[in-house]
């Protein structure tokens, strides 16, 4: 079995060239998510829009050649290991795929055929399971979840995954904001021209927070020093970043309580002046709300959404939300979102370069929360701005810092790279790769006062 890490189109273009077929393995959810997920790079690959010039290479990657096909095309059928599932038939829209058991992997002709695993959470079993089949041994295998997004070189396909479809999706979990229905064509203009696009920036505009959660994911309650970020280099940060943006969906005010933050009017007045900024999003914990007037019509301003989560604090939060409500503020309270552990002691776990991509690649924190901006410095992750405050982490890949350059040019550049590079240094310091799938913890459990260090 060969379970060399790819991405779709590489193996879109297998199957059109090649006449290969794919055998799925996985027939539950999993499988149908997949396949959706497949067909939508596919499509958006597909579709009409030019390769912008800084992507070089042959001229497939230019004018591409191959016209959508959705995947299932391609499917002979889904492998699973639950017996009542196999003999039975798997609807995907109104196509029917025989669902059958392992063994029938004995009979494929393993030249033209490749596996794709559909399901995450049975992952390393299946894997483990076909790498006792020796008759397997050339058969390409591909994991969706896992070594599926794996770029060696820049590519249309690199755009797809990296700045077309984040901005989408993220696009679609607003439901609250109305966004204009040209805006996908938007975007592909702006691409092909060599625009920076991106599909959110947040601005650290203060470390101080009321609370102190043991599993802060922006490690809040370890920082050295809590402060209010220097407003005026807030400020030019905000100017400096839009005068190279070509499309940005969202703005996001980080990294504590940022409602409370004593800059935030100032903060806010200038965000709303700006034509480019389209959406404005504050997350709070929502155990206070801000007292200033003038801050509290700012809020009141159709452009902003508080965002608020379960801190099992339900009296304080409910007071919070009926006096925004009471302001014309608008709230979007996710009493549904769980937490998971993620602000454990970054740690420096020596991934390789392969197990790098791999795993930014198929972050969902990479694909689709905004990148973030600090003291001058920009990180398509706000967790690497963390692990440098935190600890010996540094890289000279993961950050970019404004005043290094001269020109809004080399600047846009720096931008565009930094967005279509297919990895982070600062992955291998993060307990995000270790979560696991269904594993959930008591929301915002507090650290004793005084404590700092780590468990
Ligand atoms: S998780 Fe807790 S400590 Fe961290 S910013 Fe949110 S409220 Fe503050
Ligand atoms: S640092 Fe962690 S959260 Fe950020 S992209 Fe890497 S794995 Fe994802």
């Amino acid at each position: 079995m060969i379970y060399n890490s790819t991405n779709i189109q590489e193996i879109f273009e297998g199957l059109v060239n090649k006449k290969k077929h794919v055998i799925l393995f996985g027939a539950g959810r999993c499988a149908s998510e997949c396949i959706k997920k497949i067909n939508e790079y596919i499509w958006y690959l597909c579709d009409s829009w030019k390769t912008p010039d800084y992507i070089t290479g042959d001229v497939c990657e230019k004018d591409y050649l191959y016209a959508y096909a959705p995947i299932e095309e391609f499917i002979d059928c889904i492998i699973d290991n639950d017996e009542e599932k196999q003999g039975k038939d798997f609807l995907y829209h109104e196509q029917t795929f025989q669902i059958k058991p392992p063994d029938y992997l004995k009979e494929v002709d393993t030249d033209h055929y490749i596996i794709i695993i559909t399901t995450e959470k049975y992952e390393n079993e299946i894997r483990h399971q076909l790498s006792h089949m020796d008759y397997l041994e050339n058969m390409p295998c591909y994991s969706y979840n896992r070594n599926m997004h794996y770029y060696d070189n820049y590519s249309r396909g690199l755009i797809v995954d990296r700045v077309i479809i984040p901005y989408m999706e993220k696009m679609k979990t607003f439901l609250y904001w109305k966004f204009p229905e040209n805006e996908y064509e938007v975007i592909k203009r702006l691409i092909e021209q060599g625009e920076y696009v991106c599909n959110g920036a947040a601005f650290q505009i203060t470390t101080i927070c009321n609370l102190r959660c043991k599993y802060c994911a922006d490690y809040v309650p370890k920082m050295k020093k809590n402060r209010n970020m220097d407003v005026t280099q807030i400020l030019r940060d905000i100017d400096t970043f839009f005068s190279v943006t070509g499309r940005c969906l969202y703005v996001q005010l980080s990294t504590a309580e940022a409602v409370l933050c004593v800059n935030l009017g100032i903060i806010l007045k200038k965000l709303l002046q700006m034509e480019q900024v389209r959406f404005i999003e504050i997350i709070t914990n929502g155990l206070s709300y801000p007292k200033d007037e003038e801050v509290v019509k700012l809020l009141a301003n159709p452009k902003v959404m508080l965002v608020m989560s379960d801190y099992n604090m339900q009296e304080k939060t409910d007071e919070s939300r009926k006096f925004y409500k009471e302001k014309g503020i608008r709230v979007n309270y996710l009493a549904k979102q769980r937490w998971k552990i993620e602000g454990t002691k970054p740690y420096d776990s020596k991934m390789s370069h392969a197990d790098l991509i791999d795993c930014y690649m198929s972050c969902k924190q990479a694909k689709f929360c905004p990148l973030e901006i600090a003291e001058g410095r920009l990180t398509a992750c706000g967790r690497i701005q963390r692990f440098v405050e935190l600890s010996d982490f540094e890289s000279n890949h993961d950050y970019l810092d404004f005043a290094d350059y001269s020109t809004k040019k080399e600047l846009k550049e720096a931008l565009i790279r930094l967005n279509l590079d297919p990895y982070m240094d600062g992955c291998a310091w993060c307990a995000v790769p270790r979560q696991k799938p269904s594993e959930f913890i008591e929301p915002a459990e507090q650290l004793p006062y005084g404590v700092k260090g780590w468990d």
